[in-house]
Formats: structure tokens, sequence, C-alpha cells
């Protein structure tokens, strides 16, 4: 870390001073001054006179401009601790989304650009992609369709579904039910956990289904029946969002038949790497084929360890092997086998020196600089929250020494806050119409459990990977030098958006970048090389599985988004396909086996990614985890610390954000099309 005089950076970092009527009357002015300078080009231009650089551009650089303020309007949503903030936030998105919506369906703004794009004029290729993208998306959003009556339902259903996303996420977010256990019933969970949950007179203790008491839950708890009834309740979380869910994929359904295409699939495939809903299935079935006798073992040998385990405790057991077991199993058998204990492993990754070395690494292969605001400049209304640690970000010395972008970490569970971990963007980076540059603001997002002061927060390492994981977002998000917002950084395809990071994932499992991020909280130690070692020996451990459930969760994003009629998705019942698939594919018994049949569970309420950008895309993470494993083999595998590799990544890869096909970036950096055999190769299939 950089630690000598800081700079001044040329551009002064975001202010979070809103507050609820403030918010909305900003996104009110927004959305006003973007409608005026639409309805001037609508004035001032016809289809004759409509160029790039009357229409085009002018409403680019107005975009521009507008998310300097837009992100952080919606931002405050997802963390503000002040619950009018957070609501006043929600509403702000969605008058923003209202009125992009209806920007994108505005015809006379179609005809202009249908227009420029018949005149082919000659642009840079950025321009070119976006003037046709914009085009493309006006198609997308009904303007093509001849008849008025057509554009009208398409029109309603995008207002429907709008709605329904946000009542999905409000149920999401709702305050979780729980189940009161005895502490006997909940042996096996830390005293950090235990201690954290609310107490009853009698010495009960609430147990919710939040991720934060659910996965301890399953992990350690050594009563199966405890476990079993979060599982389930967990599974129920959110069924009130069944009809949401039925709903939305019925008006999905219909909306894509309205524009021509067989299914919603299809038409949500057809801008992402993959391209064709053929090329999706057939990417979903080869992996399977593959992995399911993977799979199957690795179930066998946790069915081993259960025999064991129930054995050592005379506890009487049928030959199954339960959802609600896997989690438990898996650590038992990590544990005895590998003698990896997470608890332990955490003792030496304490948050605060893992993320300086961390910040060290990147900027070692990427030739930056992190530069922490000292806590005066923290005060003046630069975060939402006094947790919040901001950076300035420079480039070194040999990469130009210029400003980057400032980086927010807000690392700490929260009432209100989000509680999966994200990164997002705050402001993007862009070239002004002065052909100055803008550089982007980026947060990092997770919700690690706050330290207390004698023990600081340790990372379990799959917490570590987290973390290099969403910062990988950010770092994307960070360096990507484009000329327009709309391609700027992490706003690439779906299905290429996740590599990045989970290419960054695989340092974490490298023993050097492991053992110089590693420091015990209590003896400032480094790991012990046999600790390292056990740990490093079950990286592909339960990988099968961990990807079957990626498949699972994908074949039935693909399934609901593919149906042969319109009929046959108005008579899906969701729970049935959702617990159907996930039998077939992961291939573990739920309550079905226990005669409660197939509908006991409705697991696609609580399934936020079909609702939400990830529709029709959940295979974007296999798919882009492949790409990820070829880049890391081609580029890092032989020196993950080769800082001229990191460079030439930065450059081909990162830089270019969504500014030309991912196709051609990927190929731009591996000299060929990506290829699957890193994938299978380091889980041992070939
Ligand atoms: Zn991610």
């Amino acid at each position: 870390m950089f630690d000598a005089e800081p700079f001044t950076p040329p551009q002064a970092a975001p202010s979070f001073i809103a507050t609820p009527n403030s918010i909305i009357s900003d996104a009110k002015r927004i959305i006003a001054h973007i409608g005026s300078i639409q309805d001037g080009i609508i004035r001032n231009e016809t289809v004759k006179t409509a160029t790039f650089s009357s229409v085009v551009l002018p409403l680019a650089h107005a975009e521009d401009t507008r998310r300097l303020e837009s992100n952080i309007l919606c931002f405050y949503r997802d963390v503000s601790p002040d619950a009018e903030l957070r609501k006043a936030s929600n509403e702000a998105h969605q008058l923003i989304i209202e009125f992009d919506l209806e920007s994108s369906m505005r015809q006379d703004l179609f005809q202009l650009y249908d227009a420029i794009v018949r005149k082919n004029e000659d642009l840079d290729p950025e321009s070119d992609r976006l003037l046709k993208r914009q085009h493309q998306n006006f198609l997308r959003n009904g303007l093509g369709l001849s008849r008025e009556q057509q554009r009208q339902r398409f029109k309603e259903i995008g207002v429907r579904l709008n709605q329904l996303k946000q009542v999905f996420r409000t149920n999401q977010m709702a305050k979780s039910d729980g189940i009161w256990f005895s502490r006997t019933e909940l042996e096996g969970l830390s005293k950090h956990v235990l201690d954290s949950l609310e107490q009853e007179n009698d010495g009960k203790l609430w147990l919710t289904f939040e991720y934060h008491h659910l996965i301890p839950t399953l992990r350690y708890v050594k009563q199966s029946e405890t476990r079993k009834q979060c599982y389930i309740g967990f599974e129920n979380k959110c069924k009130a969002n069944v009809a949401v869910f039925n709903e939305t994929i019925v008006l999905r359904d219909e909306a894509a038949r309205l524009l021509g295409y067989p299914n919603h699939a299809t038409f949500r495939v057809e801008e992402k790497m993959v391209k064709t809903a053929e090329r999706a299935n057939r990417f979903l079935s080869e992996l399977r084929s593959k992995l399911s006798d993977y799979g199957l073992r690795e179930l066998e040998r946790l069915k081993a360890v259960k025999k064991k385990d129930l054995g050592v405790r005379g506890v009487q057991t049928d030959d199954r092997f339960y959802l609600w077991e896997t989690e438990f199993y898996k650590n038992l058998l990590v544990e005895q086998e590998y003698q990896v204990d997470q608890r332990k492993i955490a003792e030496y990754f304490p948050l605060a020196q893992v993320l300086s070395g961390l910040l060290d690494v990147f900027e070692l292969l990427f030739g930056l600089r992190f530069e922490e605001f000292v806590e005066e400049d923290k005060k003046k209304d630069i975060v939402w929250h006094e947790d919040v640690r901001p950076f300035a970000i420079w480039n070194s010395e040999d990469e130009g020494g210029d400003f980057v972008g400032y980086l927010y970490m807000d690392l700490f569970v929260r009432e209100g806050k989000l509680e999966q971990p994200f990164n997002v963007n705050l402001q993007p980076g862009f070239s002004r119409a002065d052909g100055t540059c803008h550089r982007p603001s980026t947060a990092l997002i997770c919700s690690f459990p706050k330290g207390q002061t004698t023990r600081s927060t340790l990372l379990t390492h799959p917490e570590l990977i987290t973390l290099f994981h969403e910062l990988g977002h950010g770092i994307h998000d960070l360096v990507s030098v484009t000329q327009h917002s709309h391609f700027h950084g992490t706003n690439v395809a779906l299905d290429f958006g996740e590599a990045p990071s989970q290419m960054l994932e695989h340092w974490c499992w490298n023993s050097e970048t492991l053992k110089s991020l590693s420091y015990h909280y209590a003896t400032s130690e480094k790991i012990p090389e046999d600790m390292l070692q056990n740990l490093l020996r079950t990286r592909y451990v339960h990988s099968a599985l961990f990807h079957l459930r990626t498949l699972q969760l994908s074949t039935f994003d693909l399934m609901v988004h593919q149906p042969s009629t319109h009929e046959e998705i108005k008579n899906m019942n969701t729970s049935i396909a959702w617990n159907t698939v996930r039998k077939k594919i992961m291939q573990i018994d739920g309550p079905e086996v226990l005669g409660q049949g197939y509908a006991w569970g409705h697991g696609q309420g609580n399934f936020g990614h079909a609702m939400d950008e990830y529709d029709a895309g959940m295979y974007s993470y296999l798919y882009a985890q492949v790409i990820a494993d070829d880049l890391f083999a081609t580029g890092f595998a032989p020196n993950p610390m080769d800082s001229q590799a990191g460079r030439k990544y930065r450059h081909a890869v990162l830089e270019k954000g969504g500014s030309q096909d991912e196709m051609a970036t990927v190929v731009g950096f591996l000299g060929r099309e990506p290829s699957m055999d890193a994938f299978y190769k380091n889980l041992g299939v070939i």
C-alpha cells in the first residue's frame, strides 16, 4: 500500500448527503432533464437530418451525466441504515426504470435511430456498436411491431413485469421467519453465532432463515432434525413469490412470442456470448453428462462419512442422503480426511490484514496504487455509513501515474443492508463532450460479521474467495476505459461478466499468495505449511456437486423460459418443476422421498437471479467459469504474480469493458477462442 503524502485526485469524490425528499426530487429532475433533451431532438431533427452527432451522441452524453447521479440515488436502497432513505431510493429507482422503459418505447426516437442506421455513417467502432445496440433495443422493446394494439400490449407487459420484479424483491427482503430451538438442538453452532441469537425466557433461541443463520446451521449443527427444519423453512421462506414468479414467466413468454421469438430464452441469449438457446442447452447438457458420475462419486464419499458419524453417535438411519446433510458432511469430510477446519484457518486471515495484502496483489499485477482516505476526510459526507472505507486509486508510475477512480469498501453486516456480497458501480467512466475523461467510482459490499474489540473479523477461506471475487468486479469497473458509459466496466455480456472475478479466485488457491496474506490474529504467525497444504488439497473436493448445483438452477431457468407452447408455461407447476429438476440433477433426496410429494418447497420464490437480469442467464456462471479457467491457465498458471501478464490482461480484457464483442476481447488475450479443457482438467474430468 502506498503510504507517501497523498495526492489530490483531479475529480472530487461523490457525496452521500441525500435525504428522502432530495432523492425523489433529484430523480424527478434528472428524468425531466433527459426528457427535455429527447423532446428537443425530436423538435429539431427529422429522418432526413438525423445523424449520429445530432441524435445519438447528445443522448449518450446526457446518459453519461445522468449516471453520475442516478446510480447513487438507486444505491441507497441496498445499503442505507435509514429505512426512509431506502424506501425513497427504491421509489427513485422505480421512477427511473419506468422512465427508461418509456424512453425505450418512443416511436419518434426509434424512427430517427432507424433512419441513422440506414445511413451507414462512418463511425468509430465503439460508437457504431452503441448505435446498433440502441437500435436493436428499440426493436427488442416492440417498436418494430406493425400493429398499434400489439405495441400497446407489449408495453403493458413491460410495466407489469417491472412491478412484479419489485414485489419479488420486497418479499425477499422482508424480515425472515424462523424457529425457536433449544441449545441442545443447536449443538455445534459456534459461541459467536449462539450469542447473536435472540433468546426467550425459557432459554430457547430464535434462528431465522437468513443466510448468516442458515449456513452455519447447515454446516455445523449436529442434529439432523434441526438442519432439516431450517432447510425446509428456507425453501419456503418466500412462498408469496410463487405467484409472482409464475406470472412473470408467463408474461415473458407472451412478450417474446409477440416479437416473433419462439420463447423468452431465445430472446434473452441473442445478445450474449452464447448467442442461441440451442447452444446454451447444449453447453449445459454436455456439462451434465461429464459431471453426473463425478457428482455421484462425491455423494458416495459423503454417505460413507455419514454412516461412520451416525455409527459413532449410535443414531439409527436409513440408506438415504438428504439435502440438509450435504453441507454438514461436506464439512465433516474435509475436517476428518483433510484435517481442514475453516474456523482454525480463519484465525490466520483477519480481515484488515487480508485486505491490505489483497490490495498489494492487485497493485503489483495491474499497476495500481490504492490510497485510503484519512479519517479526517471521511467526515466530509463522502461515505454512507461510518464503516465504509473509501480509497482513491492511482495508476503506478509505469502505468502513467494518473488518477484511476474511487473504491469504497462496505464490509460488515448491518440491518437493512442487502446480505449477499456484490459490487456496484456508483459513477461510470466515460469521455466527456470536451474530450476529457470522467473516472469511475465503485463499491464493494459484503456482510461479514463485525469483529469484537478483542477479536477482529476473521475470514474463512470461502469468505476470502468472496472478497477476491467481488473486488475482481471492482477492479474491472475501475480500470475500464470506454468512450460511452453504456459500455463501461462490467457492462458486458452476462455470460462473460463473471469471468474476470472467477479468474481472480485462482489466486486464493495459490500457496504463495495465501502465505503472504496470512497473519494469525493473536500470534501474528503465518499459516503453518501443513495446514496450508491440507487446504489446497481440498480445492476440487465436492466440485462436481458445486457445479451441479449451478447446473440445476441453470437448467430450471432455461426450462421455464423455453416452453414449447404458451399453454405449457401457463399450466406449469413451478414448485414441482423446481424440485424435480433438483432431484434429477443433484441426485440428492428431499422431503419428496418422505411422502411429501414434489411440491413441498418453493425455492423458485427465492430465486432472485431469474427475476433480475439472470433470467435465461443463470448458465452464465458456468459459461464464464470455463472462460475464467482458460484465461488463468493460459496467462497466469506458470507464474500467478507475473505482472507483465497482469498488465496484458488489464489492457486486453478489463480495459475494454463492453466496448467490443466479448468474444473478440477473450480472443485478444488468449490468441484463440476459449476451450473447456482447462475447466475439465481442473476438475480431473479429463
Ligand atoms: Zn460475481
